[in-house]
């Protein structure tokens, strides 16, 4: 959804959002039963939130472990199959006190120092990330000051 301004390169050669430390375990991505199914099968732990899944990296230290997608070459996971939450990252849809917004990922170094195209493009893809946060409730995070707030999305 983010291609017009991400390369896939970019992403090859950074892997940020695909790498996870204990601290940031709520980062995981939100994915559906068919794929909590596949990771069950090759024996990676999975958990429930809310109505979804996501898997566990069952962290003991101060490691840094991988997503069970990811591949040599990036992301292992098609577009159709890949989860909403990283389709739009580092968008994402977030709750403070009682609003909901859109917000971006000030840690992404995509958009460091110019996030002009992806706050346009953001607001281009409101209503679909809109309608996706309606029939999800449970994907939606609880705001961290690492998000910088684009807009208010009333549900
Ligand atoms: S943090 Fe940003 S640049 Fe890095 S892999 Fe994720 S989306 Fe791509
Ligand atoms: S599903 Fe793909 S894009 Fe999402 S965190 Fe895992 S490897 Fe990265």
């Amino acid at each position: 959804m983010l291609s017009s301004v991400l390369e896939k390169s970019t992403c090859k050669n950074c892997r940020f959002c695909c790498e996870f430390e204990k601290a940031d375990e709520w980062e995981t991505p939100i994915i559906n039963e068919h794929l909590a199914n596949l990771l069950k099968q090759k024996g990676v732990k999975v958990k429930k939130q809310n109505n979804n899944y996501t898997f566990d990296l069952e962290f003991k230290e101060n490691e840094v472990k991988k997503c069970p997608f990811l591949s040599e070459n990036g992301c292992g996971l098609d577009d159709e199959n890949k989860p909403f939450d990283c389709k739009i990252w580092p968008l994402r849809i977030m709750k403070k006190q009682d609003k909901i917004y859109l917000t971006l990922a000030k840690t992404c170094p995509a958009f460091e120092k110019d996030d002009k195209r992806i706050i346009d493009l953001s607001l281009n893809l409101f209503e679909t990330i809109k309608l996706y946060a309606k029939n999800n409730k449970g994907a939606i995070k609880e705001y961290s000051p690492d998000y910088k707030i684009i807009k208010e999305m009333e549900l």
